[in-house]
């Protein structure tokens, strides 16, 4: 046995634990009324739920069943198996369990009897037990007037209400079984019609699951379990053997190795693509002809990629410098896995060699969006990596040698330290490498680039009320550590320390043997020293857009510095400022500065800008972000002619082509194309190994909350068992005793994912006093935690302490650990609801299970129609989640954003169009811009033309034109009345806006239209 194999059979046995808690199974008294305590395998009195109105009705209902499709016309004869216990209460304290009662029920239906069936015995049954007046029947409906031959087959609890007390009433540990009845499969109509996936179900559960065994025979389930299975990426035509992929190869010899991708992509399609193929499972799978169409349109996709892989390859063949930076990249590569791992899986690389045909060619290519489309896990961030450290290497050999090569953003509030060291480990590979192969230019660095709550925008002479960082504070520096290993030797002993002398904060390495020998390493985490620096790549959050209105020396995001400080150490300079007279962004500097000419300017300008979390971007979010990505692609093209190319990755598929078309007004397109099956493609194919179990629970007639702290209980105490009784367990599971302690370290932290950061909190609290289990330690990871908070947190998940009751028990979680966090620990998760979107559900499961295989509960809100809606499909829901994912809601044309947008616009053309060109440059107050104005004669209806360009909004769009037009000429109107007061140009917008602080700015909640 394996540790993988281990891992599954534990799992199995954890899941069975605490479905066996939630039905009451082990236990035989209880000092409670067990209608408060069980969630699963209960049936309420029908009389009871009767006075309910229909959703208290289904939070603990009286019934339970199948709907099924008989393969025959009726009538039909079939056996009903039903079990049940009932609890009594002989004494004032004391609640015991009765005999569990077993009862065969004979249907034939329709016959002279019309049912209801098995009253009578059923009755007897309870009475023999010791619970007598506890009745229920199953009732048969033939709902065939739906077109086939249907029966709902229902077990409903008919106790009446004056014979026993609540509680008492309920029946326990309901199972149901349906016996010699030949049934045809459902297919699922909600879902589109696709020649790539089963739609079939074999019955569907009311109020429960439903699974059929072997023999053919329908069982209701408690709990609704659905497993995926691990994917593999290399096997048949791209194994080891038929494919070499190894950076080592790819960093000699690059051209051969790409060829034989290439050529196994395109063998592999001519089978699995070809027309007799697809005709073939046409006839055996019985498609219909709209199906054969869709999949022959697809074909032709697939034949599109392939055309693109070869492009791709002869750019490698025909361009000297692509071809070497790629071999560049492959070392750097190898260099940043620090022996992990070794290659590229094939889809990684092929996307890598899909983006090629850019590189050479800026026409056609280069405007496409490329969206990389992979499920999580997959090794979507090492596959930006690839790109990024190669788009380096192309810029630096191509003579761009300094400035940003990329920009790479992510939606969220705060970024994935795991995703920034990741990222600092290739640009640090990739900057040695540089050195070995003396490639010119400025050495090859990290900017993160996040926000104050993170990292400081500045680091101030001395503290004021608006930015409190005091550089005498030994502490200081130590709160701004982002990177926990060093990128350069893997050493942990990294400390930040501020740097007087040049005035920056400095990520070092204490390791004597280092690369960076004692110097700095390569990230800058200042805003103000990311200005000074240009790091090759910068990673950030998408709210950072916002300072391209409100900062001048955000030049280097769209063009180039002014100059160069003569100073060592000082970095490049900007627009002159009272507190920066000479353009050097370090206090006080008076060394002159080397002027960058206009020529030179523009070759600093971004070659990519990437979008993480692409399907993130919608609401009003992605109305914004749409109006911002075009301010920042018409200053670029004003100023240097070219925009930048855009990559993006999302986790959906669903409408990317309108959301890309509306964010960046360009067209998109997708790597990989889907294989023909769901299942497998040329890149990843389903094992037989266990990745996620997926469970579904109701609660039953108790709140959401109490099965959430019941089931942390339940995997809490049956982990410790591996600690105190560790044989015992490993007998019950069937496991090698040996694999105790891998388990526990495994399996001994769970993660409680809520949808609001409200719930997330209320989850945390309540564990302090519901799961007695000590010592429990809870953290907690929300985008309201504190940056070193999570840093601690992440880093105690990902090297636990030495002892169990040390370590990190429970983390309660909200979407802010849906990304990025990646911990192969945490396997064991609790969603509190079924999150709003699909996206959503998707991309928090996908935190557990990443290398081992894990269990998820989606306790589900019954109460909610969404939620009662998954319930009733949770198998296809959960294998075919990227089909329910919802298209994406995003429009430019709101009005609304568009009034909160258009500062942007004015104040980015200020301070990147106006003031270069203004003579006596600073354009800083209103005074001097209402002389610039004047002198130059720029117009208001001018300046309004140019505004609704460099956001996107086209003339032919009369109502969001005029609305600019509008704004223009009041902005206007108020810099040229000298009464009005304000000094500064952004206060002469309306209401007393400004531009945005952050994207997010929008008031929350209301709902954004192309009105
Ligand atoms: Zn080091
Ligand atoms: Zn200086």
């Amino acid at each position: 046995m394996d540790l993988p194999e281990a891992c599954e059979r534990f799992v199995a046995w954890l899941d069975n634990e605490v479905v066996a808690a939630g039905r009451g199974d082990n236990v035989m008294t209880l000092d409670a009324n067990p209608a408060s305590i069980f969630w699963l395998g209960r049936l309420a009195p029908e009389v009871d739920a009767a006075n309910a109105v229909r959703r208290e009705r289904r939070l603990d209902p009286c019934a339970v069943g199948v709907r099924v499709r008989p393969k025959e016309e009726g009538s039909w004869s079939f056996h009903v198996r039903i079990g049940a216990v009932a609890w009594s209460k002989l004494d004032a304290e004391k609640w015991h369990k009765t005999n569990p009662v077993e009862v065969v029920v004979r249907v034939d239906f329709p016959s002279s009897d019309p049912g209801p069936f098995g009253e009578t015995v059923i009755a007897e049954a309870f009475e023999q037990a010791g619970a007598a007046g506890l009745s229920a029947q199953v009732r048969v409906t033939d709902e065939s007037w739906r077109g086939a031959p249907e029966l709902v087959i229902e077990l409903v609890n008919t106790t009446p209400e004056s014979v026993r007390q609540r509680g008492e009433r309920h029946l326990y540990e309901v199972e149901l079984e349906i016996l010699g009845l030949e049934t045809k499969p459902f297919v699922l109509e909600s879902l589109p019609d696709s020649f790539r996936y089963d739609r079939r179900m074999p019955a569907i559960g009311i109020n429960c699951g439903v699974s059929q065994r072997a023999n053919g025979h329908l069982r209701i389930t408690d709990t609704i379990v659905v497993d995926r299975l691990r994917p593999e990426y290399t096997f048949d035509g791209t194994s080891p053997e038929n494919l070499d992929l190894k950076f080592a190869s790819l960093g000699t010899d690059p051209v051969p190795h790409v060829a034989d991708l290439v050529r196994a992509y395109q063998a592999w399609g001519e089978l699995h693509w070809s027309d007799d193929h697809l005709e073939h499972r046409y006839r055996s799978e019985g498609w219909k002809p709209e199906m054969l169409e869709q999949a022959r349109r697809a074909a032709s996709e697939y034949q599109e990629e392939v055309r693109r892989l070869h492009r791709g390859l002869q750019a490698l063949e025909k361009d000297v410098q692509l071809r070497r930076a790629f071999a560049l990249m492959n070392t750097a590569m190898a260099r940043a896995s620090h022996g992990r791992y070794d290659r590229w899986r094939p889809f990684q690389l092929g996307f890598v060699v899909s983006i090629l045909p850019s590189f050479v060619d800026d026409g056609l290519d280069w405007h496409f969006v490329e969206t990389v489309w992979f499920a999580t896990g997959g090794g979507k961030t090492e596959t930006y990596l690839g790109l990024l450290v190669l788009a380096a290497f192309y810029d630096r050999l191509r003579g761009k040698l300094a400035g940003i090569t990329a920009w790479s953003r992510f939606p969220l509030r705060m970024l994935s330290l795991q995703q920034t060291q990741r990222f600092a480990d290739a640009l640090a590979a990739a900057e040695l490498v540089r050195r070995d192969a003396k490639v010119p230019g400025d050495p090859i660095a990290l900017g993160y680039f996040v926000g104050a709550r993170s990292t400081p925008n500045d680091i101030p002479k001395e503290p004021t009320d608006f930015n409190p960082i005091d550089v005498d504070d030994d502490s200081m520096p130590a709160r701004y550590q982002v990177l926990t290993t060093c990128p350069f030797c893997g050493s942990e002993d990294v400390y930040t320390k501020f740097h007087r002398g040049n005035w920056t904060l400095r990520h070092l390495c204490r390791n004597e043997e280092c690369p960076s020998q004692g110097q700095p390493l390569p990230i800058y985490v200042v805003d103000k020293e990311i200005y000074r620096f240009l790091p090759t790549v910068v990673i950030g959050t998408l709210d950072k857009a916002s300072l391209i209105a409100m900062q001048a020396s955000m030049r280097g995001f769209v063009h180039g510095p002014a100059g160069l400080c003569t100073r060592p150490g000082h970095g490049y300079t900007y627009a002159k400022r009272g507190s920066q007279p000479t353009g050097c962004l370090v206090p006080d500097c008076q060394a002159p500065v080397e002027t960058i000419s206009e020529s030179d300017r523009a070759r600093f300008a971004p070659s990519f800008r990437l979008q993480d979390e692409l399907h993130l971007l919608r609401d009003s979010l992605g109305a914004v972000d749409s109006h911002y990505e075009s301010l920042l692609d018409s200053l670029q093209e004003q100023m240097t002619g070219a925009r930048p190319k855009i990559i993006a990755s999302s986790a959906t598929l669903t409408g990317y082509e309108r959301q890309v078309d509306v964010l960046y007004e360009r067209e998109g397109r997708v790597f990989p194309v889907p294989g023909p099956s769901a299942g497998e493609s040329f890149w990843s194919r389903e094992t037989d190994k266990l990745l996620r179990r997926y469970v579904a629970v109701w609660p039953r007639g108790v709140t959401l909350e109490w099965v959430s702290d019941r089931t942390t209980t339940i995997v809490q105490q049956s982990v410790r068992r591996l600690l105190t009784e560790g044989h015992h367990v490993c007998q019950a599971a069937g496991i090698d005793p040996k694999f105790a302690d891998q388990l526990l370290n495994l399996y001994g932290t769970n993660v409680v994912y809520g949808n609001t950061v409200r719930d997330v909190e209320a989850a945390r609290r309540s564990m302090g006093t519901q799961v007695p289990v000590s010592p429990l330690n809870v953290v907690s990871l929300t985008g309201q935690a504190e940056f070193d908070e999570v840093r601690e947190a992440l880093s105690r998940l990902q090297r636990p302490e030495e002892k169990f009751e040390d370590r990190i028990h429970t983390v309660t979680a909200s979407s802010m650990m849906s990304h990025g966090v990646d911990v192969d620990r945490l396997n064991i998760m609790t969603v509190l609801g079924v999150p709003l979107t699909t996206a959503e559900f998707i991309q928090a499961t996908a935190r557990v299970g990443r290398t081992h295989p894990g269990l998820v509960y989606v306790i589900h809100k019954i109460g909610r129609e969404r939620d009662a809606t998954v319930f009733s499909h949770f198998g296809p829901f959960v294998r075919q989640g990227d089909r329910f994912v919802e298209p994406i809601p995003v429009t430019r044309s709101s009005r609304r954003v568009l009034e909160l947008t258009t500062p942007a616009a004015i104040e980015a053309r200020r301070l990147f169009v106006h003031e270069p060109k203004s003579p006596g440059q600073r354009l800083t107050t209103v005074d001097l811009l209402r002389k610039y104005i004047n002198m130059t004669g720029v117009g208001s209806e001018e300046e309004a033309g140019e505004c609704a360009a460099a956001l996107g909004i086209s003339v032919s769009n009369h109502l969001a034109f005029k609305d600019i037009v509008k704004q223009l000429a009041a902005y206007f109107a108020r810099l040229q009345d000298t009464g009005f007061g304000a000094r500064f140009p952004n206060e002469l917008f309306e209401r007393d806006r400004r531009p945005m602080l952050s994207l997010r700015d929008v008031e929350a909640q209301v709902p954004v239209s192309d009105d």
